[in-house]
């Protein structure tokens, strides 16, 4: 199998890995317009999608692989739809200057070319890696041997697990956005620091890194 994270070069300094959606990106939010767009609606009471995305004239819901489908369209499409978060791109440029940025996005690598057209646009010009796969396996091949500092910065809390029993010393920093569906999520692990907003996972990262 062909190592993804074989193609990123990485200098001699810390390392920030850093998830994209609803981290760098809205997601819920722009997916909520998609939605409403294509005649359905987010009826938030889990922290999932599939399952609570109904028809926005019965409140029928969608059947699974409907939802699946949805999502696929949506990433295909994200170039109309997804717009920053804020303060992401002014805090990741501050903290490139020390660090080296990857992002690491939970994505069909078919869309990859979307994503990055996309975050090029928006001044993100870091190395992207699009995966399904579990994120922890794949962050501490990224790190491999080297004896720098990482942070890793993501929303959803089973990869900041992930990462977390993969690479024991990296920070794990926890930066959900506010959603509705977001209240259903889990609350952050013990083993990760919590960020309202990117000014605070900015002060996480520079304190773990000394910089
Ligand atoms: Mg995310």
């Amino acid at each position: 199998m062909d190592d993804i994270t074989a193609d990123i070069a990485l200098s001699e300094r810390p390392l920030i890995v850093c998830d994209v959606d609803d981290v760098v990106l809205q997601f819920v939010g722009p997916f909520q317009s998609f939605l409403q767009d294509h005649g359905y609606r987010l009826l938030p009471r889990s922290f999932r999608l599939h399952g609570n995305i109904v028809s926005a004239i019965n409140e029928q819901p969608v059947d699974h692989a409907d939802v699946t489908g949805l999502i696929a369209g949506f990433f295909d499409s994200q170039e109309r739809w997804q717009v920053p978060i804020a303060g992401a791109a002014e805090a990741l440029q501050m903290l490139s200057s020390d660090a080296d940025v990857v992002f690491l996005t939970a994505m069909p690598t078919r869309y990859f070319a979307q994503r990055r057209r996309l975050l090029d646009s928006l001044g993100f010009a870091f190395p992207l890696i699009a995966t399904e796969d579990a994120k922890g396996p794949l962050v501490a091949r990224l790190h491999a041997s080297r004896e720098h500092k990482i942070a890793f910065v993501d929303d959803m809390v089973h990869n900041l697990h992930s990462v977390g029993q993969h690479k024991s010393d990296c920070l794990l920093v926890h930066l959900p956005p506010i959603s509705e569906i977001h209240r259903f999520a889990p609350e952050t692990p013990d083993t990760a620091r919590r960020a309202g907003d990117w000014s605070e996972a900015s002060t996480l990262i520079r304190d773990h890194f000394g910089c």
